[in-house]
């Protein structure tokens, strides 16, 4: 390998719950910065909430990341000189950083309840003051400490921010300045010694040597808190010294220009990987969420994001999750495997609890026969199944709505006509478009409205597969009979 980079970057998330877009898109900016500069991509879980993590989604984030193709070369699994990276299994850390935060006087004991802190906060506010912390305990004398602790009073600790404003260059959206007054003293320890998200995230990025830190921009605002508090690591002596840079991707929306939120149905990895999504073309198009190869060009593979990926190059603005983008997108990925491959990908629709049919019906020489015509039409690998079902069913599905549009009036004349002439005409596609063309034309039928009958017939539905070759893959008689099955339900259902 080429000499490795400094470059140290993470992807840090909570097992709440199942993956979203939203977070796939900062794994996939991470991983692509990571690899773009030859730098290390560290995964993190961020599980010191136990109320709210599980096992389950700790599980189902590896199956994603993996799923993904998002290799990581430190974190759950792997390890790392930083192990262990479930955070979950480093509370010491947290609980002695912490002391010797208190002991050199950046944090201190805040003894306020939560009662006087609201009674204060609304205050605050009906006087037009900030309604942050507003530092009463900053300064407490060891009397009024002893007389607190004496009274058994609980207590969080609060880091001390620093009274200057702190600056720093966003590499998405520039140089950015918070002022002391918007940013007051904050909790980073619980009344019952649990270490806050605002604590531990910036410990272990301090501790494992984090360069960049590339996040949503909902975390914009914690990111001056985190900077002061990697000052205050570097005087006490916890990790390297250095203070990464930031870099916040733009807010991805839903329907009606509203965040695209972890509730949103379509924000659920599982959902596109039940589709049958490739995972080329769902992070083809998430990587177009923020930020983008060259003009006019959407399509491309991961290995040119990764050639091409600058993070200066991600754009600050809301960015639009657009699902039947992300389906062209899809689709275009689809067409541009090899049919060998594209074979291999369907392979789970074409079994159970995806195919409807019975195992041992499943003819593989007749599903690689239509797989060619397939692959160019589906927008996502589920598609299949329903394509093909009718080669290994042993009659087509009842689509109520296909029939109604198909069976029209005179259908049954077109149908034994038809019949008539399929079952003289050689068995190959093209024949049989002639045999049902001429069929339409002793019944004044152009060839679309004289095929809709026989498709739905021998498919099931009005939309399908070029229905020349799927009769000639399904063969004569079986193709016959469905006719005739088709006919006699005509027969014995009254007319109009
Ligand atoms: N665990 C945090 C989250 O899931 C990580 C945030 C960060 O990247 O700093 O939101
Ligand atoms: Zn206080």
């Amino acid at each position: 390998m080429a000499s490795a980079s400094d470059v140290r970057v993470r992807f840090c998330p909570s097992p709440t719950g199942n993956p979203h877009v939203g977070l796939v898109r900062t794994a996939l900016f991470n991983w692509a910065f990571a690899r773009h500069h030859g730098g290390t991509f560290v995964f993190r879980i961020e599980d010191t909430d136990a109320a709210r993590d599980s096992e389950e989604s700790y599980e189902q984030l590896l199956d994603s990341m993996r799923w993904l193709g998002f290799e990581w070369d430190e974190g759950p699994e792997v390890g790392g000189p930083h192990a262990p990276y479930r955070q979950s299994q480093r509370m010491d850390v947290y609980a002695d950083v912490a002391r010797r935060l208190m002991e050199a006087g950046h944090a201190y004991r805040c003894y306020c309840s939560a009662e006087e802190l609201e009674e204060r906060r609304e205050a605050a506010r009906k006087a037009g003051r900030p309604s942050g912390y507003d530092g009463t305990c900053r300064n407490l004398t060891d009397e009024q400490k002893a007389a607190y602790e004496a009274e058994g009073r609980p207590s969080i600790v609060r880091f001390r921010m620093p009274d200057e404003p702190i600056t720093f260059t966003d590499l998405v959206r520039g140089e950015l300045t918070f002022t002391p007054e918007n940013v007051p003293d904050y909790g980073i320890v619980r009344a019952n010694g649990a270490p806050l998200y605002t604590l531990v995230n910036p410990v272990d990025d301090a501790l494992m040597e984090i360069t960049h830190v590339l996040r949503g921009e909902d975390l914009l605002s914690s990111t001056p808190r985190q900077i002061a508090l990697y000052r205050a690591l570097a005087d006490i002596g916890v990790g390297n010294g250095s203070v990464p840079e930031f870099g916040h991707l733009p807010y991805v929306m839903g329907e009606g220009n509203k965040k695209l939120s972890k509730r949103d149905p379509q924000s659920s990895l599982n959902l596109y990987r039940e589709r049958g999504f490739l995972r080329e073309g769902l992070l083809n198009y998430l990587a177009l969420l923020g930020w983008s190869i060259a003009e006019d060009r959407d399509i491309f593979s991961m290995d040119e994001m990764v050639a091409a990926f600058e993070i200066g190059d991600v754009n600050a603005n809301p960015a639009r999750f657009d699902l039947k983008k992300c389906e062209a997108i899809n689709a275009t990925h689809i067409r541009e495997l090899d049919t060998k491959d594209f074979i291999a990908r369907c392979e789970p629709w074409l079994k159970a609890p995806h195919a409807p049919w019975a195992p041992e019906k499943f003819d593989r020489a007749a599903f690689e026969a239509l797989a060619p015509l397939a692959q160019t039409r589906l927008t996502v690998l589920s598609d299949i199944t329903a394509n093909v079902d009718f080669l290994f069913l042993d009659e087509p599905v009842e689509d109520e709505a296909s029939w109604q549009k198909a069976m029209k009036a005179g259908s049954d004349a077109l149908l034994r006509t038809a019949r008539a002439k399929l079952a003289e005409a050689e068995w190959r596609a093209e024949a049989l478009k002639e045999a049902v063309l001429a069929a339409g034309e002793e019944h004044g039928l152009k060839l679309g409205k004289a095929q809709a009958p026989v498709r739905v017939a021998v498919t099931g539905r009005t939309v399908g597969l070029p229905l020349f070759e799927s009769l000639e893959v399904l063969g004569r008689d079986r193709t016959l009979a469905r006719v005739d099955a088709a006919l006699a339900r005509l027969e014995a259902q009254p007319e109009g």
